[in-house]
């Protein structure tokens, strides 16, 4: 999938202002890093903007242009600085898309900055009233068995996928809303945008067993429709108390088959993948062209990770994670959710992840029974229950919502305590306090 990523909400805004003020056309160009070249295109970050000053466009009757000035700095700033160029500009009100104007001025303009910016992907987009039309320019990519990036490569060109802007709202500004009867009660509540914008998104889960089959059906019937899903997991028996998407004549078949074929049901229309589970040192393409990575496993190792995957390649984050310890009286039932959005704090920074556990996964087998030899990780599963599950993975998808929708910003930390420490009668369900991203982090910093 190919997807433009604003990670810096501050940046998309400065654009939006700049076109929001506008009484004719206005210029504003991003520069973008390379984050992955997919099979369906680049996925690209956008790490700085330049607004350009009215003085430096004109118009005749032909059109709106800008002076060779303007555009030389901007061509001279990427190149000095290693990065690819994003072109926007505003039209009136109405429909985004490219006027016969633009149409005749894109082919050249592209010719020229891949060029002149050899490998790096040209960008352009035109912005209407908050919609965005935005479409990528490439030459020669390894994906499609180019040539490298001579010049005279052929240039391909496409629309993005997604173009998202992760701040306090997660927003997805060239999703086309598609008027859907079925989520006709569910509107008022998400809104237009965050439906359209749910609709477009690509998500990953990892793990569809106890808290994945829920999160997958969740997504599939608030209106996802575009997921990833890694697990290579066959169902047994002993799961049959809490995977959702399962029934009993279910037993010895893939998880991810069983929430394909469930997803299938609520939205025939949903695009569904499945991968096999994460290694300890796989690269996992499947997972560097998303826009939000959900992780439903019981493991520090995976949870690392899929985080690790997540900051290369500039994703957000969303963890969650259950635990009964039945070893105290009452027994501690509860769980949490956890929301690493780039600009906040990771795992790591957060203390969650156990450095022991990490290193226990992904060791041979022959090592791990010399570790168990040792009495390092002999613990037995402790209880999972269906319902615990499905308290925490709607409580993560209510986060999701308030974060599409605009509702408000997404908790980065929700504590859910069902019978433990909590003097109160009552599930109690919480945000947490949580200490800023910690600059000199290990993983983040
Ligand atoms: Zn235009
Ligand atoms: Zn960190």
């Amino acid at each position: 999938m190919s997807t433009l990523k604003f990670t810096s909400a501050d940046l998309w805004a400065q654009i939006e202002n700049h076109f929001e003020q506008a009484h004719g056309e206005r210029f504003a160009f991003g520069f973008t890093r390379l984050l992955h070249d997919s099979a369906d295109g680049p996925v690209l970050e956008v790490v700085n903007v330049h607004l350009v000053p009215d003085e430096d466009v004109h118009h005749d009757r032909t059109g709106w242009y800008l002076s060779e000035t303007a555009l030389d700095r901007v061509h001279n700033y990427a190149l000095r600085a290693g990065l690819g160029i994003a072109e926007f500009h505003n039209h009136g009100p109405g429909h985004a898309a490219f006027s016969r104007t633009d149409e005749r001025g894109l082919a050249p303009m592209a010719q020229y900055v891949l060029d002149l910016l050899p490998g790096r992907p040209y960008v352009a987009g035109v912005w209407a009233a908050g919609q965005v039309h935005v479409e990528w320019w490439w030459a020669g990519r390894e994906q499609v068995g180019g040539a490298g990036s001579q010049p005279g490569a052929p240039v391909e060109r496409r629309g993005f996928d997604t173009m998202t802007v992760c701040g306090d709202r997660l927003f997805v500004p060239n999703a086309v809303p598609q008027p859907d009867p079925r989520m006709g009660r569910q509107e008022k509540l998400l809104t237009g945008e965050g439906q359209a914008a749910l609709g477009a998104l690509r998500i990953a889960v990892v793990g569809a067993g106890g808290t994945g089959s829920h999160m997958l059906i969740q997504l599939a019937y608030l209106g996802a429709r575009n997921l990833v899903i890694l697990d290579d997991d066959l169902l047994e028996e002993t799961n049959l108390n809490r995977v959702v998407t399962a029934g009993h004549d279910d037993v010895g078949t893939a998880k991810t088959t069983l929430a394909e074929r469930r997803i299938k049901d609520v939205d025939p229309c949903a695009h569904v993948r499945t991968y096999p589970r994460l290694s300890v040192d796989g690269e996992h393409p499947e997972l560097r062209d998303v826009d939000l990575i959900i992780g439903c496993v019981d493991h520090d190792g995976p949870r690392h990770r899929l985080m690790q995957i997540a900051l290369e390649t500039r994703t957000p984050y969303l963890d969650v994670a259950t635990g009964v310890d039945d070893d105290s009286t009452p027994a501690q039932v509860g769980g949490r959710v956890i929301l690493c959005a780039l600009s906040g704090p990771c795992l790591n920074c957060l203390d969650e992840l156990d450095p022991q556990e990490i290193g226990r996964w992904g060791k041979s087998t022959e090592q791990q029974e010399l570790d168990r030899a040792h009495g390092y990780g002999t613990n037995e599963p402790s209880p999972s229950v269906v319902f615990l599950n499905g308290l925490v993975v709607s409580a993560a998808i209510g986060e999701l919502v308030a974060w599409v929708s605009g509702a408000r910003p997404p908790a980065t930390y929700l504590d859910i305590d069902i019978v433990g420490m909590a003097k109160t009668p009552g599930t109690q369900v919480a945000p947490r306090k949580v200490t800023p991203r910690d600059p000199d982090c290990l993983e983040c910093g």
